[in-house]
């Protein structure tokens, strides 16, 4: 296929149909209030659209559809390769809508439309895919009893599932929950974020296309409060989330006091990058590092936004990372050359600006520090900082391309500045001795460990999620079928 340039991509974006309504029992829907709120393309400030501002009355229907379904087994009780059939064709009908779901990802974000076909889009596609071809292959366990006795222990579907998401990687990040949950046979709810609702809505067309049935996959588009009345509905039986940990704990409380629906947390980061002076390849690790936190504007719960480098190669490593960050110099998210787009909105423009400004005061400013082209959207240029791991900039999650370099000493020293941190989301570390990447990587509090590389793993093989604060349970493999099933005991007493 020939590329697609940016007069094309222009081309595309202004004839560009959208569709904001919310997806209701299979069928594109109003709300029942008629509100509804305006997404914008933050690489323009320019409104896309008017999207459905669901509400209680909304939430309420659409659960008790999720309800019904399950409750008929339209679903639930297919084969599972029946399931599989249906997934597949939604996998391919992802595919064969690419070059459009990109564009509405790009526009909606304003991350690179490059990424939003070969990550976003290409990626969920994926995604769906392996939960489908995965799901009848998986089956159940015989217990080891007494010969009188047959034990099984079988997984069922948890019922309705709601999955809220957060805006970084829209489809990506809700492919990941209900691929999953799908394949299991759960009727799914998903609520995406209202800064980036549009990829979800189209979605669900596709999906009832492909033959999922009505009411079991559905998407309720609104502001937090839709994502606060799943969570505290008594007749959601698991609330699967992926966004801030501030928000995850609200969910675990709503958990708690509602139904003690299952809860799964996604949630954030701030994932230590470490360079051991015996680092196989500086100029490889530097340009690691650069994509580790500069891809996707740094918009990334996996984001390698410490770099932890030994001093013996600090300055060697300062200047390929500098040259490396240059590459991401942000530009029209439309022009298939851009590798770094614009931040998702004025919000958390603001909020990563703030924390430049902090880090003018608490580090030293190596590259960068500005946001650029404001007069068209919302562009800020890779910025890096040297500080102290005391330093906030160096602690808290920025959520943007800002990068804090840390200098240490020696190898415990730099685990104990790794691990000092609320979250446990990934990690990284550089070394030629394969003995210490595995020495050091088991002591490193962290659900991913990268040896020799950043962010390698789109291999649907293997799990995703944190330690400590950064969430529990897993994304991806066949773990996450662990989230969306309960577990059956079925004991016979043989006569
Ligand atoms: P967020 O503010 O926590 O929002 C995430 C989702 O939660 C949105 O759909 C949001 O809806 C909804 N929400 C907001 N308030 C809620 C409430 N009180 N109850 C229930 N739902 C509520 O996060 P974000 O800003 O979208 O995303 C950035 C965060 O996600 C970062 O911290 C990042 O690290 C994390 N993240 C983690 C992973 C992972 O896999 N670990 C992956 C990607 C991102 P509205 O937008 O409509 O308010
Ligand atoms: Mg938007």
């Amino acid at each position: 296929m020939t590329q697609l340039t940016l007069a094309d991509w222009q081309t595309r974006a202004a004839a560009v149909q959208f569709e904001g309504r919310a997806f209701i029992n299979g069928a594109y829907t109003a709300p029942a209030s008629g509100r509804s709120f305006p997404t914008r393309n933050p690489a323009t400030r320019q409104i896309l659209c008017q999207v459905a501002e669901c509400a209680a009355a909304d939430v309420d229907a659409a659960v008790s559809a999720a309800r019904e379904a399950f409750n008929r087994g339209v679903w639930a009780d297919q084969a599972p390769m029946a399931r599989k059939r249906v997934l597949l064709r939604f996998a391919e009908l992802i595919r064969a809508h690419r070059d459009e779901l990109a564009l509405l990802e790009s526009l909606d974000t304003g991350k690179p439309i490059s990424d939003a076909r070969a990550v976003d889009v290409a990626g969920a596609a994926y995604c769906v895919q392996w939960f489908a071809e995965a799901i009848d292959k998986v089956g159940g366990e015989v217990a080891p009893l007494a010969s009188n006795l047959l034990g099984t222990v079988t997984r069922e579907p948890v019922g309705v599932v709601a999955a809220v998401v957060p805006w970084n990687f829209p489809l990506l990040m809700a492919s990941w929950k209900f691929a999953p949950a799908l394949a299991a046979g759960n009727s799914v709810i998903l609520k995406p974020s209202e800064k980036s609702p549009l990829t979800a809505i189209r979605i669900a067309g596709l999906a009832h296309e492909a033959g999922v049935p009505a009411g079991v996959f559905q998407v309720l588009p609104g502001d937090g409060e839709v994502g606060k009345l799943l969570s505290l509905h008594l007749d959601v039986d698991c609330l699967a989330f992926t966004g801030s940990t501030g928000v995850g704990k609200r969910i675990m409380g709503y958990a708690a006091e509602s139904n003690l629906k299952r809860v799964w947390l996604e949630l954030g980061g701030k994932s230590p990058n470490i360079v051991l002076e015996d680092c196989p390849d500086v100029a490889a690790a530097a340009r690691a590092a650069a994509g580790g936190i500069f891809f996707n504007q740094g918009e990334m719960c996996s984001a390698g936004s410490r770099v932890l480098v030994h001093r013996s190669i600090y300055a060697e490593f300062v200047a390929a990372f500098t040259d490396a960050a240059r590459a991401y110099t942000p530009g029209d998210p439309l022009d298939p050359a851009t590798r770094m787009g614009a931040i998702v909105d004025d919000v958390q423009y603001e909020r990563v600006l703030g924390y430049i400004q902090l880090g003018r005061s608490e580090g030293r400013c190596l590259l960068g520090g500005n946001g650029v082209m404001t007069e068209r959207g919302y562009f800020i240029t890779p910025t890096i900082f040297e500080a102290s791991p005391h330093s906030r900039i160096a602690r808290e999650e920025i959520f943007g391309p800002v990068c804090t370099l840390i200098v240490f000493d020696s190898e415990d020293e730099a685990i104990d500045i790794a691990n000092d941190s609320e979250y446990g989301l990934a990690a990284a570390l550089w070394t030629r001795d394969v003995s210490r990447a595995h020495r050091l990587s088991r002591r490193l509090r962290a659900g991913t460990v990268w040896i020799n590389c950043y962010d390698e793993g789109g291999d649907m093989n293997l799990p995703f999620g944190g330690y400590k604060q950064s969430g529990n349970g897993r994304d991806k493999s066949l773990h996450a079928l662990e989230k969306y099933t309960e577990l059956k005991t079925t004991l016979l007493k043989l006569g």
